[in-house]
Order: structure tokens, then C-alpha cells, then sequence
């Protein structure tokens, strides 16, 4: 079947839900992927942060298809060895005390709303049930996390909203204290803005709004569904400051493109939920699990991490000589390897150039050109992507009125 026919039996068969690139990916290894028609694409989007080993990683895929001949689910009705083994090691190397595990990052954050909220009726503290979360977040597309979605244009038409959320500023602490009256069990926030824009708040906030958490008894819960699993160069992106979060929400890189969600806390919180609380039919199966842990095991390998922020550091730097030389960038930000630039006009001209060019790069929040290559990309692949950058950026300069 040619790729047009494709096309049309997808608008025929399949919810009109995203403005799909017209090309079709059908392999890939490493940082690379090929398209039905043979072209290839170095490929920067990684599944939006979730191929963090990139494609054909021979590890991960072994041990899928070992884990595949053995057993692919199990209910939680048992126990379950893949599940324990990959909650042991996130135990091990973060805050957390305990792991809950489903299948998205919605679902994560789901699942902390809920278990923020029980905390606080377990203590007899019933009114207490409002969460503060950030302008221009997301946290994901079911009808809670969408009222903790701080961006209208997600929530618009899919009213009456669930109650109990309000916003402030991200990086504003002023408003946020005036927003942390009794009644709130916890704050939600992203320690980068991912979707909305990769925005970075000032250096001190997170142990400000942890300070501000203590002072009100109230909950500090990050959603790390993009900036975790080694993202930003450190396993979780919070781990930079010095302080210790209540709750941690994982999902996108966590098992290297394998749908799973997870859900951090420490023993305190995570005994609000107690047998019949949460759960899910998938959540933490042997399949999804056995890929978390090769994904975990590699993350924290030795040199890995240090790599990230190497190779982050270099992509940040070439951006900001790009940016120098092309005033169209407005601004460079990112850690790690979660990396934008800025631009002073929408970028969906310049994702379709940057293909044409060979290279996958996502427009986020309009004007926010995303780079968030696999975990594994090498400097020679971050040149290949600032060379298509570069000549896409000059393209447009010829252009008069650009
Ligand atoms: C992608 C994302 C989500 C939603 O994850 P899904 O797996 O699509 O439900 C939530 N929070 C953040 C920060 C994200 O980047």
C-alpha cells in the first residue's frame, strides 16, 4: 500500500485527534529512523521524550522478547518479579520510598491528585482537598489532569471541569504563598515546563516553593513525565536542588518508548492509599516492566548521566552560536538534553524544513522549536542537526519579509 493510500485510510478509520507530518516511520536505530519510503531522518523528537535509549537498542529489545515468551501480563491480583525489580532500583536511586505504576503520565498525575487528596481526608482534614499547579503547565489529557492543565485552550469545551484546581505563575513564589491557603494538599509543578515551552524557572524556586510546602503542611509533588529518566542529565531533574519532594510522577522515557506511567513517594504519603485505593489492569506488567528496568539499569550506568549533560551542553552551545548569528532565535534555553530555541515566528514552516532536511525536531507552544534527541546521541549526530538548522535558518533569511 503506497503512503497516500495510508493517509487516506487514516482520516477513513482513525479519530481526527493530531495534525499528523505526512510521512510514515516504520524502523529505526540508534538516533536514526526511515520512512515507508526509504528516506531517513536523524531523529530528535524521540517519541517526544520517550525513546530514551533510541531505536533497535539491542538490550531493550531482548529483553522484550525474552520477557514476551515468558509471560507479557499477569494481573496485580499476584505478584509480579519485573515489577518488584524495577521498583527496588527507583527506590534505591531516588527519594522514594514506594513505587505505584500505570501505563501514562496522565495517569501518574491521576493517581497523585488522588493520593494527595486521601493523605488529607486520612487525617480527617476532608475540605482539604485543592491543588495549586502552574500557568502554562500540562499535565496530561484525562478530565483531572486537564483541570491542572494551566493553558485554556486544552480545557475549552470539555466543561464542567473537575473542581479543587486553581493556578499561579510558574516561578512566581509571591503568588504562589497568597494561593497556599489552608484548604490546599499539595502543589503540582513541573521543575521545566516541557510542552509549554521547555521554560526554566529561577534558579532557588523549587526549594522556595518546598520551603513555602513545609511552612503550609501542604504536599510538593513534581510532575517529571518529561525532565525524568535522565533527562536533563541527572535521573530525576529535581535531584540538582537540595531538597526531597513528596511525590515524583514518571512516565515518557521511563521504558524507553513501552507505555508505563509511575507514581514516587515516600512512605509517609504512599500509605494513604491502602488495598482497593488505586489501581490498574496494566500498571507495572511484566513487559512493561522488563523494558523500565533495562532503561533504569542503562540510565544509571556509569558515565551515562554525565553524558547527557555533556551532550546537552554541547547542543546548548551550538544553539547559542546559531543564535548569535540569526537574530530570528529569540532565546536558547534547556538542560540536558532537553533543549529549544525561541523564534520570533511560529515554527511549523521550520519543523517541515528541518524534515525535508532529514532532521525530526517538534514545534511546541507555537514559537518553541524542541530538541530532545534519545538519551544516546552522539556530538557527530548534534553537528548533522545544527548544519540542517543552520541552512533552514538561512533559507529564511533570504526571505524579505520574514
Ligand atoms: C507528556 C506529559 C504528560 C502526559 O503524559 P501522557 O503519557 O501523554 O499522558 C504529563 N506531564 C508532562 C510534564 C508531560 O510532558
Amino acid at each position: 500500500m503506497a503512503l497516500g493510500q495510508f493517509i487516506e485510510e487514516n482520516a477513513k478509520y482513525v479519530f481526527n485527534t493530531y495534525g499528523r507530518t505526512p510521512i510514515m516511520l516504520i524502523e529505526g536505530r540508534g538516533c536514526r529512523v526511515k520512512d515507508s519510503e526509504g528516506r531517513e531522518y536523524l531523529d530528535f523528537v524521540a517519541g517526544i521524550a520517550a525513546c530514551s535509549l533510541g531505536h533497535g537498542h539491542p538490550r531493550l529489545a531482548a529483553a522484550l522478547a525474552d520477557q514476551a515468551k515468558k509471560l507479557i501480563h499477569v494481573s496485580n491480583l499476584f505478584h509480579i518479579e519485573p515489577q518488584i525489580r524495577l521498583a527496588r532500583l527507583l527506590v534505591e536511586h531516588t527519594f522514594a520510598d514506594k513505587v505505584f505504576f500505570c501505563n501514562s503520565g496522565a495517569e501518574a498525575n491521576e493517581g497523585a491528585v488522588k493520593l494527595a487528596r486521601k493523605f488529607f481526608h486520612d487525617r480527617g482534614e476532608h475540605d482539604r482537598y485543592w491543588i495549586v499547579a502552574m500557568e502554562n503547565s500540562f499535565h496530561g489529557r484525562t478530565l483531572a489532569t486537564l483541570a491542572a492543565t494551566g493553558q485554556m485552550k486544552y480545557r475549552q469545551g470539555f466543561e464542567p471541569e473537575v473542581q479543587g484546581f486553581r493556578h499561579v505563575a510558574f516561578g512566581d513564589l509571591v503568588a504562589l504563598e497568597k494561593a497556599l491557603t489552608a484548604d490546599v494538599c499539595a502543589v503540582l509543578v513541573e521543575p521545566i515546563q516541557g510542552e509549554g515551552g521547555v521554560r526554566i524557572p529561577p534558579q532557588d524556586y523549587l526549594s522556595n516553593v518546598r520551603e513555602l510546602c513545609d511552612a503550609r503542611g501542604c504536599l510538593l509533588m513534581l510532575d517529571e513525565v518529561q525532565t525524568g529518566t535522565g533527562r536533563t542529565g541527572t535521573f530525576l531533574a529535581h535531584e540538582r536542588f537540595d531538597f526531597v519532594p513528596d511525590v515524583v510522577t514518571l512516565a515518557k522515557g521511563l521504558a524507553g518508548g513501552v507505555p508505563i506511567g509511575a507514581l514516587l513517594a515516600t512512605d509517609r504519603v504512599a500509605q494513604a492509599f491502602v488495598p482497593g485505593s488505586h489501581a490498574s489492569t496494566f500498571g507495572g506488567n511484566p513487559l512493561a516492566a522488563s523494558a523500565a528496568i533495562v532503561v533504569v539499569e542503562e540510565a544509571l550506568s556509569d558515565g551515562f548521566l554525565k553524558n547527557v549533560s555533556d551532550k546537552g551542553a554541547f547542543l546548548g552551545a551550538k544553539l547559542a552560536q546559531l543564535a548569535s548569528r540569526y537574530p530570528l532565535i529569540k532565546e536558547v534555553r534547556g538542560m540536558g538534553l532537553m533543549q529549544a530555541i525561541e523564534l520570533a515566528v511560529p515554527c511549523a514552516d521550520m519543523v517541515a524544513a528541518m524534515r525535508e532536511r532529514g532532521v525530526l525536531v517538534n514545534c511546541t507552544a507555537e514559537t518553541v522549536l524542541r530538541f530532545m534527541p534519545p538519551l544516546i546521541v552522539t556530538e557527530a549526530e548534534i553537528n548533522e542537526m545544527i548544519g540542517a538548522l543552520d541552512a533552514v535558518l538561512a533559507g529564511i533569511r533570504e526571505v524579505p519579509d520574514a
